[in-house]
Formats: C-alpha cells, structure tokens, sequence
C-alpha cells in the first residue's frame, strides 16, 4: 500500500520545459519524449506553422543585423525515428550545408537542408531553429572558429538572442533550461558566448570571426 502511494506520487520531467508534473498531467509519444500539458498545447505537427515560426525566426536574425541569404535554406519536420536513422540520437535539430569547391578552391555555400523534430512545442522549435539558421549562416558565409565546440557556440548564443524576443508563454522555461543546460557543449560554450557577447558588445564579437 505504501509503495502503490510512493508510486503514484512520482513526478516526471517534461521532456521540452523540464518540469515536473505527475503521470496523469504527461503525455507521451510513441518515440518516449513525455511532455507536460502547457507543452502539448503548443506542439507544431504541421507544414504551415513550421513555416510561420521560420519566417519569424529570420526575421529576428535580420533584424540582430546578420546577412542569412534566404532562398536556398529548406526546412522539414522528420519524427524521431529519422533522425536516428540519420545517426544523431539526441538531436532536436539539425542543419546539413551543401558546399561546392570553385577552380580556386575556394569553399562555397550552395543550399542546406534543416530538419526539425515532429511534435515539439513553439518555443523550444524557436530556439532549435534559431540554432540550426546559425550553423547555415556560419556556412553561407563560411565563417571560421577554431573549434567545432565554439561554433556551437555561436550558434547558441544566435538561439538565444532570437529566443529572447519571443513572447511565447513557455519561453522563460525553454531559456532556463538551455541555460543551465550542463552539456559542456550546448551549456558551457552558451555560457562562454553569451559573456564574451556581454563584454565585448554584439558587432565586436561577431567581428571576431566574420
Ligand atoms: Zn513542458
Ligand atoms: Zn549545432
């Protein structure tokens, strides 16, 4: 009996927002990600509001004053399953540049391909998509970091800079968890951008590496 109390008094992260919520306040996808009631109704499933949520998210790119190129940059929703197949078993997202090599050998960016998980709500959706534009934008303009780690940096500190102007309700969630996140990659190289961002002022960081 005491177990059966302990049992059903147990609390499970939302798989988006990382708060707790008992079972019955959880929905679940075949695939296991669990989300939280205030997540489920903000879920993107299809085409249309992809596209929304991306136009918006290159408008915030602009508008920071980054040149993103737009016309050779397609965006998709795949389930998880996919993006398995693909080979990357946690990602949420993620950006593959086709680079051509001109008679000077020269690197050039051709077009790329997002994918974006099926079913993850608006918010977290803008800060992977804001992501995933920052690793196109690194390649449209073949920006170069001395690390692939500082690159991902970068391209958090776009999705948080992009995330921060939205007025989604869920959103103060989605920047909590991405910065506290304690992945030495996604959390610190977030952490190391945004304070050399801070310190140095947006066109002298960008300035580092453009
Ligand atoms: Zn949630
Ligand atoms: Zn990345």
């Amino acid at each position: 009996m005491i177990l059966d109390y302990f049992q059903r008094q147990v609390l499970y992260p939302c798989y988006y927002c990382q708060h707790q919520h008992f079972k019955h306040d959880i929905l679940s996808y075949a695939d296991g990600r669990m989300l939280c009631k205030d997540c489920a109704k903000h879920i993107i499933v299809s085409r249309e509001n992809l596209q929304v949520v991306a136009q918006w998210v290159l408008k915030q790119i602009e508008d920071l004053g980054l040149k993103f190129t737009r016309g050779h940059t397609y965006v998709s929703l795949v389930s998880k399953e996919k993006m398995i197949s693909l080979g990357f078993d946690q990602a949420e997202g993620l950006a593959t540049n086709i680079i051509a090599t001109d008679m000077f050998f020269k690197n050039k960016h051709l077009n790329a391909q997002i994918y974006v998980i099926y079913g993850m709500p608006t918010a977290n959706l803008v800060w992977v998509l804001s992501h995933e534009i920052g690793h196109v934008l690194v390649s449209q303009h073949q920006y170069q970091f001395n690390t692939q780690e500082a690159e991902e940096g970068f391209c958090q500190l776009i999705a948080l800079l992009v995330s921060q102007k939205s007025q989604n309700p869920l959103m103060p969630r989605v920047l909590y968890k991405e910065f506290n996140n304690p992945d030495p990659v996604y959390g610190d190289e977030l952490r190391k951008a945004y304070e050399a961002y801070k310190q140095q002022g947006f066109s002298n960081y960008f300035r580092a590496f453009i």
